[in-house]
């Protein structure tokens, strides 16, 4: 069907475009990760979650589909954290590549199929920047390199900025133009990672380094580069010009960018907002979080605060309450088949899928889940209900279209913990008393890796299945 033939708004062209595979069916993303120079804000994890999802969705769809992300792990702010703690940069940076690794698993969306490092990468990145001197895009100038930005006439295409407009460029002593951006910048006073290169001694800037990793691990022309919207002028617009500039190839299909979260409104943490994914993740299961991420356009700015998530825990529990009504029917099926109710849901999945292949509208598809729910409890509540077969049928409907959305554990069989996530339960209450927190953190890991979360809650700790 034309309808389910998936499009995505492209930031270039500035339309919802098709999106095509290549010739062997796969689809590969490049999304821009975060700089690690201490745990990730919970905006971080939107362009985690969205192309998570996105890839879920697109194999769901029939694709192939490779999602590589980078870490940032050479940078100012690194550098700049590492002095302020005493300790060396490299080590700084592999302590929060790790913790990201540790905060985003706890999401539970697998991890993207390829990762690189920066500094895995430095050979790649200065044969790019060679290349780029070699055809004169770009000049070495006072130990560092820059792209000369006029050599390269489509420059502004993807922010829709001119060249001409962009006064407050930094005029950097060692420039020909103040357009002209860094490639590799000269070792500093102070700096502790860095490289040998043809220039000198220093390392890389932060645009070429994903140019270099999106082509080591995607090579040209792949289907879609993602990131927040904030990322488009200059970082994404200066990749197309290192990559296309290098390579005469165009660097991607398809420009696909998320909005911000927003930090506002009322927050349970005493000291301030809750900005932190691990705390976030704290403080909400991290379904409730996932369901507070797919509830928005992913488009749209999206406000942060206690109330968005409990309405999004609300939601949560709408759904796994509607399955355990399912889950109740089946132990007491009735045998009245009901054909209109096997049409509601076959309607609203195929509304579900007509709302994803629609640029990606989550919000859409979730209200086709809430009208599935509706149909099933309707038929699963009736005086004449349905035989085994079909409620099992439905259930399983349900539970596929929550796993395309990253909410397969609202699905999940059963209410009981198992008895030793239960034992752990118990242990981590009586910590929590004594006020031992590092014992309590160490228990909820604990409890994490058995599959649960934990929230802590007025009530007590409220434990759900991941
Ligand atoms: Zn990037």
């Amino acid at each position: 069907m034309a309808d389910d033939t998936p499009h995505l708004y492209d930031t270039l062209t500035r339309a919802k475009q098709p999106l095509e595979p290549s010739a062997d069916g796969t689809v590969r993303m490049y999304v821009c990760g975060p700089t690690v120079y201490g745990p990730i804000h919970v905006g971080n994890a939107r362009p985690f979650v969205l192309f998570s999802l996105l890839k879920r969705y697109l194999t769901r769809t029939g694709m192939r589909v490779v999602l590589a992300s980078n870490l940032t792990d050479v940078n100012d702010k690194i550098y700049a954290a590492a002095r302020a703690e005493g300790v060396p940069s490299a080590e700084l940076a592999e302590r929060y590549c790790a913790q990201y690794i540790a905060d985003t698993d706890r999401l539970g969306l697998g991890r993207p199929d390829i990762e690189p490092k920066v500094t895995d990468a430095i050979p790649e990145i200065v044969a790019l920047i060679a290349e780029l001197v070699g055809k004169d895009l770009a000049y070495a100038a006072g130990g560092d390199v820059y792209f000369r930005v006029r050599r390269f006439p489509r420059y502004g295409a993807l922010s829709g900025r001119n060249p001409d407009d962009m006064l407050d460029t930094d005029p950097g002593p060692a420039k020909e133009d103040p357009l002209d951006f860094a490639l590799w910048k000269g070792l500093k006073e102070g700096e502790d990672t860095f490289w040998d290169s043809p220039w000198g001694p220093g390392r890389p800037g932060w645009h070429i380094e994903c140019s270099a990793m999106a082509h080591s691990a995607l090579g040209d022309d792949f289907e879609i580069h993602g990131g927040g919207i904030d990322l488009v002028f200059p970082h994404h617009e200066n990749e197309i010009a290192q990559s296309e500039g290098a390579h005469d190839v165009r660097m991607a299909r398809m420009w696909v960018h998320n909005e911000m979260l927003e930090l506002g409104g009322k927050m349970s943490k005493s000291d301030g907002n809750i900005v932190l994914l691990r705390d976030a993740l704290d403080a909400w299961p991290a379904d409730v979080l996932i369901m507070f991420f797919v509830r928005s356009h992913y488009r749209s700015k999206l406000p942060y605060n206690d109330a968005a998530l409990e309405e999004s825990a609300r939601a949560a529990d709408r759904i796994r309450n509607g399955v355990r009504t399912l889950d109740r029917a089946m132990a007491a099926p009735g045998d009245t088949l009901q054909p209109a109710v096997a049409e509601q849901i076959a309607a609203a999945r195929a509304r579900f899928f007509a709302a994803l292949a629609d640029d990606f509208n989550t919000p859409g598809a979730l209200a086709a889940v809430f009208e599935a729910v509706t149909a099933a409890n309707a038929a699963a509540d009736g005086d004449r209900r349905p035989p085994a077969g079909q409620l099992q049928s439905i259930r399983t409907e349900l539970a596929e279209m929550l796993d395309v959305l990253g909410l397969g554990s609202l699905a999940a069989a059963g209410d009981a913990l198992p008895d030793d996530v239960s034992a752990l339960v118990q242990a981590r209450a009586a910590a929590r008393a004594q006020r031992d927190f590092a014992e309590s953190d160490r228990l909820r890991d604990a409890i994490a890796e058995r599959g649960f979360d934990v929230r802590d809650t007025p009530e007590g700790q409220q434990v759900s299945p991941r």
